[in-house]
Parts: C-alpha cells; structure tokens; sequence
C-alpha cells in the first residue's frame, strides 16, 4: 500500500547547501528561517493557540537526500564516518521514506509565516507537519542514548581581523546574528571526519548570501578567512 504526503509549507533558511548545517536542531541557536506556509494553512486558524508554545516540532523531508534503493545501515559522522550502525538507530539523512523530524524554537507567528531559529534545516525544505512541544511528554527523565548522550565537543573558532569586521558588517545589513552563526557553525567541525585538514587547506560554505572561507591553524581549532558576498 503506498500513501501520498503534501508538503504544507516550505522553510526559508540560513542554510543555502547541506555542508556546515549542524547536524541537530538547538547546536546553533543563531541559525534562523521561516517556514512560510502554504494554503490553506497560511491561514490564522491553522497556527491559533502557537503563540502560547516556545517550541515546536517540523516533520520534514530530506529533499536533497531522497534514494530508491533504502539503506539498512549507515555510517553516522558521530562515529568517525566509519562506523556502520541499523539505520533506526540513527538520525541520518538517507532513510526511508526520507523523513526528518527537527525540535525548533518558535520566535514569533506572521500572517502565513512562523518565525524560527536553533534549526538544522536547509533553505526550501518540505515541511509535513508542525506540532507542538510538550515538555513533560518529550523529554522523558531518564532518557538515554548510548551513541549520543551529549552534543559532540565543540572546537575553539577565532577570527582573522578583517574577517570579524566582515562579519559585523554583513550580519549588519542582513539583520541577522551572523558572526554568532558561523561561531556556531563551525565550532561543530563541518569538515567530514575522514579528512585530515591542513593549515593550508581552505573550507567555505555560504550562509544567507554570503561565503565563509575558514582554515583549521591545528587540528582542534578553527580560524574564520574572510566573509564575503557571494557571487
Ligand atoms: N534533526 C533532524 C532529524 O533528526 O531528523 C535532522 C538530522 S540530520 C543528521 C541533519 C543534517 O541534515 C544536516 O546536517 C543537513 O546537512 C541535512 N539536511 C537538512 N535539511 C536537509 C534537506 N532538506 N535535505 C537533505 N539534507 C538535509
């Protein structure tokens, strides 16, 4: 039996490529979007009584990451990438039916609009579904999680000098908080575990419209290059 879902809304985010998304909700709280919603939903009957709700819920798809053939195992990067685990025991991408479900903070309600932040999500991805946080229900005492018990440790991000006044200047005109999103960022360690980085290699990735160019100085540490706007 096959079922069919319609996407009921889209998210517009900071995120423009899947590399250097943290790969949780709430590791980089700076990380802001708007899931616009499309109708009948955009109507304020739809979102009446989420004014009372910090967080909610998106069950989303992982668009950019949607196979034919299911995978029974994956390798999560939480475990060097070389790892193999059941693929129900993990968060990864590339699972049936390719859906994703993400804990986000709900900063504010527009008319067809939620304001979001704390999110993991690319720019344009289907949302399915909203619901509501309920704490006592979703965050059970005594839960555990051998794998993932604590966020992966963060690494020391500095900053060239004109590459922070960039930054500023930047997250100025956006009116965004975009010094602390690449600090974010890039504290979790984008590169992919199997890569050893030199100090000569350069990264980038693009945040709203700009491009973040970074190093790694040592392999414990991160210095932000220069922030510029994309092209
Ligand atoms: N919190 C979600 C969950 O547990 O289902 C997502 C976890 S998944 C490990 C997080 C990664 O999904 C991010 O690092 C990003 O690269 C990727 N991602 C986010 N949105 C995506 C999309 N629409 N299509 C494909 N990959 C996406």
């Amino acid at each position: 039996m096959q079922y069919s879902v319609t996407p009921i809304g889209h998210v517009r985010s900071c995120f423009k490529e899947k590399f250097a998304i943290p790969r949780q909700p709430a590791l980089a709280p700076a990380a802001r979007g708007v899931l616009e919603l499309l109708p009948p939903f955009d109507r304020p009957e739809a979102v009446a009584g989420l004014e009372g709700v910090s967080h909610v819920w998106l069950l989303f798809l992982f668009h950019q990451a949607l196979e034919s053939q299911p995978r029974l195992r994956v390798r999560p990067p939480r475990l060097g990438g070389n790892r193999y685990l059941g693929v129900f025991a993990t968060r990864a991408t590339h699972r049936p039916n390719g859906i994703g479900q993400s804990v986000v903070r709900l900063d504010g309600l527009e008319p067809g609009r939620l304001l979001l932040s704390g999110i993991d999500l690319l720019d344009g991805t289907p949302v399915l579904d909203i619901k509501p946080y309920v704490p006592y229900a979703d965050s059970p005492p005594g839960a555990h999680n051998a794998i993932a018990e604590a966020p992966p440790p963060a690494l020391a991000v500095s900053w060239a000098d004109a590459a922070r006044v960039q930054a500023e200047a930047h997250g100025q005109r956006l009116g965004e908080p975009l010094a602390e999103l690449i600090e974010q960022c890039l504290a979790q360690d984008p590169r992919p575990a199997y890569q050893t980085p030199t100090p000569e290699r350069r990264y980038g990735v693009r945040l709203w419209d700009v491009e973040v160019h970074w190093h790694y100085p040592t392999a414990t540490s991160i210095q932000v290059l220069d922030v510029t706007a994309a092209v």
